[in-house]
């Protein structure tokens, strides 16, 4: 019972493929008491049995990061559950689909704004507002993806999005650290989720993964679940501002092992043996 008597709010469960889902599965196995949230009504009725199943009856609350007076909403709400908490999961992003695919130059600054609000600025928002109920050695966790270091094809917005997550993270942790308050991130491979069907060609980026990650698979929420659970628990009481890779190895490869058809055309080792 790693997680006994800590207390937290998970934000991002779209349903039970939802990495956070897996996160605050994990958690609740380990002892946690949560609350977590929903984007609107049509999402209210639809999560209601997973809060359930999680423990959260009655800590179940709305929250569109885009509405500051949701956040505040938010925070009056866990005052009142909790007094203080533990750990804040933050799995939440968004871009329009106009910016996960095609050419990179199309981004209009439109959607550019709209990602940035969404899937960065909303981690600053939620850790200013949820601070005054953070208790000592508080954990905050968030989400990113490879494709915010080095180029994947069609992530394209969500990347430079991610790219300025992960320095948030960083800059966060920095100025958290005198107060006690870890700040990290888990970069996960990719996991087909709701999210995730917005990327083009995301189904070639699972098969590109498990062929070329050293441990020839991709992740489960399970697993990234598992690994979130430590970041937010005592056991990782030294480590913040961390960018935690939880993707199979995939990331350590600076070479794919890619085999060339009679054409000389490369096609997928799909076990990175040469013939
Ligand atoms: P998911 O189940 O679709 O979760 C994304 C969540 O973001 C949803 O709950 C969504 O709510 C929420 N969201 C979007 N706009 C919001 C807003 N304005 N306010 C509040 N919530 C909002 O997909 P996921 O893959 O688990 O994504 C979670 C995180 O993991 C994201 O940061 C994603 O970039 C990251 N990640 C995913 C992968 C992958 O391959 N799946 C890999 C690495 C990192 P609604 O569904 O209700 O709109």
């Amino acid at each position: 019972m790693i997680m006994k008597g800590k207390k937290g709010v998970v934000l991002g469960i779209a349903n039970k493929k939802s990495i956070a889902y897996g996160i605050a599965k994990a958690c609740q196995e380990q002892g946690a008491q949560m609350a977590i949230t929903f984007l609107n009504e049509r999402f209210e009725q639809k999560l209601a049995p997973v809060a359930q199943e999680l423990g959260c009856e009655g800590r179940f609350y709305p929250c569109d990061v885009s509405k500051p007076e949701e956040i505040k909403a938010l925070k009056a709400s866990l005052e009142k559950d909790f007094g203080k908490i533990d750990f804040i999961v933050h799995s939440i992003a968004f871009a329009p689909k106009e910016g996960l695919k095609g050419r990179f130059t199309d981004i209009s600054k439109e959607a550019f704004d709209v990602a940035m609000d969404i899937s960065v600025y909303s981690l600053i928002e939620i850790t200013r507002e949820l601070k005054p109920i953070l208790s000592e050695n508080a954990s905050i966790l968030t989400l990113s993806y490879y494709g915010g270091v080095k180029y994947i094809p069609n992530y394209n917005l969500m990347g430079v999005a991610k790219a300025a997550l992960e320095m948030t993270v960083k800059y966060l942790a920095e100025d958290l650290g005198r107060d006690g308050v870890r700040v990290n991130a888990i970069s996960a491979g990719p996991i087909k989720t709701l999210a995730a069907a917005g990327i083009g060609d995301f189904s070639f980026m699972l098969k590109w993964n498990a062929a070329h990650a050293p441990l020839k698979k991709n992740v489960t929420i399970e697993e990234v679940g598992n690994s979130g659970m430590y970041l937010l628990s005592d056991l990782s009481s030294a480590v913040t501002g961390e960018i935690h890779y939880v993707d199979a190895g995939f990331n350590i490869m600076g070479m794919p092992a890619v085999e060339f058809d009679e054409n000389g055309k490369p096609t997928i080792a799909w076990n990175g043996e040469s013939k």
